[in-house]
């Protein structure tokens, strides 16, 4: 925490001396950190490495196909510190020159994913070969969507599996996506592509028909993009800003989930964007460092205003006559004829002929039954979505109260390869940071990764901060809403270093 600030001032010194040193090596690899003893496996999952070496300065960007680099999933905390110290050890690559990315994707990995990834980043760190490097964008807009639904009301709600969509006529508004595609190429000297480095906001939990162990859409990118390229080369996906970005559709119930379709589309467009990139064979070289602290969030008050929301939404369940096995039989009558919904249309003109009104008072009783019967599921809707929030709201508040200071760590890395820029938060960022920070630099290339070099959940914007309780991403956050403002304010700090 001493550190503050580690800038590669060296490094950039070292660069203007020495022409020579502006050239770049670079070697590739992938390792298979699949964990087959959790089932089929649909697809592999990998840690991917790409070293870059400019003078004496290495430095390595790894992408791993897991949710996250430490406190969920399957990688643990000593992750992090345990390729760090192996890596300055053993290929003297400094620490703040380390870049881990997690895909996001919900794959199982192994438990000795650290071991591997080291192996990984051995093997690349061999095979140093001398290449040019090139910069551009690629546009993706069919294979995500913004999951934060605004609500009439004012409200936000989202897309999950965890809970139900809203009734369609309480929908105002989507929230936004970000469809470029940041591309990082690194070619060998005789024009063959070694790797290429690609940044895109999207979660990757689209799942596949098997329903088996699978690395997701960004599993089947970087694949389909390595099947076009020479072999040995490697795609490393890094992960941006897709705190609120979903795969399109992710709720069809009609369909068998493709992750691969979606995954195909965003490789492609990656293969297209990178033909039209010029390589230069010198660049910048600079990596920074920065540990910031940002606020820790006090949510006993929202989880007891929401404990209240709760019990005023049980109030509001009414008596029924109706239990479901009734209610569905029902629904279709009333539905496939909703003139003559119980018997034939014979019979409802026969009774007006005598001047009886049976059948249309038993349609009156039903239809006001069905009516209360579907406001009663709308209200269980609602309930689930309010009892999975406050249950993250809770845990956190949980681990804010039991952190034993009102702040939490966060590592910062910004690094600038020729003219792809990039900087790192190690959390969930939701699209509107990674469009802030890309609208806000000086450099044209400015690419966000999010899910880098640790993990802290959830950073929604100030505004979505306002909804807490209501979306997950405002939920499942342990962070008070003026970290956003010192977080864009720490990242504009950050690019000035670059
Ligand atoms: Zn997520």
């Amino acid at each position: 925490m001493q550190k503050i600030f580690v800038c590669a001032f060296a490094i950039c010194v070292m660069s203007a001396i020495n022409a020579n040193a502006a050239t770049f090596s670079a070697g590739v690899a992938k390792v298979d950190i699949t964990n087959d003893d959790a089932g089929p496996a649909n697809d592999r999952m990998y840690a991917r490495a790409l070293v870059i070496q400019q003078g004496d300065t290495k430095a390595v960007l790894i992408a791993v196909d897991a949710v996250a680099i430490g406190e969920i999933g399957y990688i643990k905390h000593d992750y992090l510190p345990k390729v760090r110290a192996a890596l300055q050890q053993d290929l003297q690559i400094a620490p703040e020159h380390v870049l881990v990315n997690a895909s996001h994707c919900h794959g199982i990995v192994r438990a000795d994913s650290a071991e591997l990834t080291i192996q990984a980043v051995k093997q690349a760190a061999e095979n140093l070969v001398p290449v040019k490097i090139g910069v551009g964008v690629g546009k993706e807009d069919r294979i995500m969507e913004n999951r934060r639904i605004k609500m009439k009301d004012g409200k936000e709600i989202d897309i999950r599996r965890a809970y139900s969509m809203p009734p369609d006529h309480e929908i105002a508004a989507v929230g936004p996506v970000d469809t470029e595609i940041g591309i990082l190429r690194l070619d060998r000297m005789n024009g063959q592509t070694l790797a290429v480095v690609y940044n895109f906001a999207c979660h990757p939990i689209m799942g596949v028909a098997s329903g088996g162990n699978t690395a997701d859409m960004t599993g089947f990118s970087s694949q389909a993009i390595e099947d076009a390229l020479p072999d040995g080369s490697a795609a490393l996906f890094i992960q941006g800003c897709a705190g609120d970005i979903n795969p399109a559709k992710y709720k069809d119930f009609d369909n068998p989930k493709n992750a691969e379709a979606l995954g195909n589309l965003l490789g492609l467009s990656v293969l297209r964007a990178m033909k039209k990139i010029e390589m230069q064979a010198e660049g910048d070289f600079k990596f920074v460092q920065e540990k910031i602290e940002l606020p820790r969030a006090d949510l006993a008050e929202r989880i007891a205003s929401l404990e209240g929301e709760i019990l005023q939404t049980v109030r509001q369940l009414k008596g029924t006559n109706l239990n479901l096995r009734a209610f569905l039989p029902l629904m279709t009558k009333y539905n496939v004829n909703k003139d003559f919904p119980s018997y034939s249309a014979q019979h409802y003109l026969h009774e007006k002929l005598v001047g009886r009104k049976d059948l249309e008072q038993l349609d009156t009783e039903n239809r006001r039954n069905l009516e209360a019967y579907i406001e009663n599921v709308h209200t269980m809707e609602q309930l689930s979505r309010m009892q999975t929030n406050l249950a993250l709201l809770k845990l956190h508040q949980g681990q804010n109260m039991a952190a034993g200071k009102r702040t939490v760590a966060v590592e910062l890395l910004g690094l600038r390869i020729g003219q792809f820029v990039l900087v790192t938060f190690p959390g969930e960022l939701t699209v509107q940071i990674g469009l802030n920070i890309k609208a806000a630099s000086p450099y044209p290339q400015t690419f966000v990764a999010g899910y880098t070099n640790g993990y802290i959940y959830y950073a929604p914007t100030e505004e979505q901060l306002r909804n807490v309780g209501g979306a997950q991403e405002d939920s499942d956050c342990i962070l008070a809403p003026e970290w956003h403002k010192q977080f864009e304010a720490a990242i504009a700090e950050l690019l000035k270093k670059l």
